[in-house]
């Protein structure tokens, strides 16, 4: 259930309403909106009477949330959230570049993408230290090596970075390099990860499970946010189907369909959502129209030699090229890049 004050509910009227939930054994969630205060109830809401609660004073209605997801939905919070990392914001008007390779490799690797992809015009850089790959035998990443190299290059070029955590044990050396923590896919379902991530109080990028259907993708952030961590961005990277020609079937629905339902911002993967780099650039134009608040992209200085992933990787000079292509699409549609 979730409790909407009245405008211009006093401090005082708000803590009461808190205290009495709190007093049932629920836990409250405060959603301070420019016009109202919401105040979500989590917990066993069997027994809880709806009426009971709209007597309490400074309380205008209370509104029995179906969806499962709670905190992530719209009904919580009406406003978008903005989810900041250091100087980058999510959710606002522009549209947020992430770039990087699939992988750290070396160190002249990624200076040299990092570098190339900040005069490109991204403004977060990504990449793998710990790998999830298919065959225990591929490349799994250089470990806490590649998270030192993430961490000098982004003091090289200002950029804050992203990369992947894999295990709730992994979760404070990975926190002590980057400015996000990243759930791939296969972990979407991860709760233990999920509860680790959330506890951690910093902002997480969120992968969509390569077989998870949208509910199931806003119950993991669901996860995240029931500690009180809302910075959180939920990326679509597509989804498994019948076809087999991409790597994945990017589910372009899922963009508007989840910033109809959630007030998180929802940023796209067109590398691993298409697994084919001559699609990036088209793929990403269509993210950017259906109102996607970024991208992240695989970019590595010689695919060819990539570790990883080269297959999807674009080069500097065609990352450059997206970043003007991907920029016309955002202005058609009231954004920046
Ligand atoms: C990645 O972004 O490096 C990655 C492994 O992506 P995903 O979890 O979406 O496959
Ligand atoms: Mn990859």
């Amino acid at each position: 259930m979730i409790v909407v004050m009245r405008m211009g509910a006093s401090e005082e009227e708000v803590h009461n309403v808190v205290r009495h939930i709190e007093s049932l054994g629920f836990r409250a969630h405060l959603s301070r909106g420019e016009e109202r205060t919401i105040i979500g109830l989590i917990g066993d809401e069997r027994g809880l009477s709806q009426h009971t609660l709209e007597l309490l004073p400074g309380v205008e209605r209370v509104i029995p949330v179906l969806k499962p997801f709670k905190l992530a939905s719209r009904d919580f919070k009406p406003e978008n959230t903005l989810v900041q990392v250091r100087n980058v914001v999510f959710g606002d008007k522009k549209v947020v570049l992430i770039a990087g390779p699939c992988a750290v490799e070396s160190r002249t690797q990624l200076m040299e993408t990092a570098l190339a992809v900040k005069e490109a015009g991204a403004s977060m850089l990504r990449g793998g230290a710990y790998k999830p790959r298919t065959s225990p035998y591929s490349f799994l990443g250089l470990g806490e090596d590649a998270l030192r190299l993430l961490a000098e290059a982004s003091e090289a070029t200002g950029l804050p970075v992203v990369s992947e955590v894999m295990a709730p044990e992994a979760v404070p050396v990975v926190r002590r390099y980057v400015d996000m923590l990243q759930i791939g896919t296969r972990n979407m379902h991860n709760y233990n990860l999920l509860h680790a991530v959330g506890e951690a109080g910093m902002p997480v990028l969120l992968k969509r499970g390569l077989m998870a259907t949208i509910e199931e993708f806003l119950m993991a952030a669901e996860y995240i946010l029931s500690h009180s961590n809302y910075q959180v961005v939920l990326c679509e990277r597509g989804i498994r189907t019948f076809e087999t020609y991409t790597r994945n079937t990017l589910d372009i629905n899922a963009v508007p369909t989840i910033k109809g339902l959630s007030h998180l911002p929802v940023i796209v993967d067109p590398s691993h959502g298409t697994g084919r780099w001559e699609l990036v650039e088209p793929v990403s134009r269509a993210a950017v129209a259906a109102g996607a608040d970024g991208l992240i992209i695989e970019v590595h200085p010689r695919p060819a030699e990539a570790l990883s992933d080269g297959a999807q990787s674009l080069t500097p000079e065609q990352f450059a090229r997206l970043v003007k292509s991907v920029r016309r699409v955002a202005e058609s549609v009231d954004r920046e890049v």
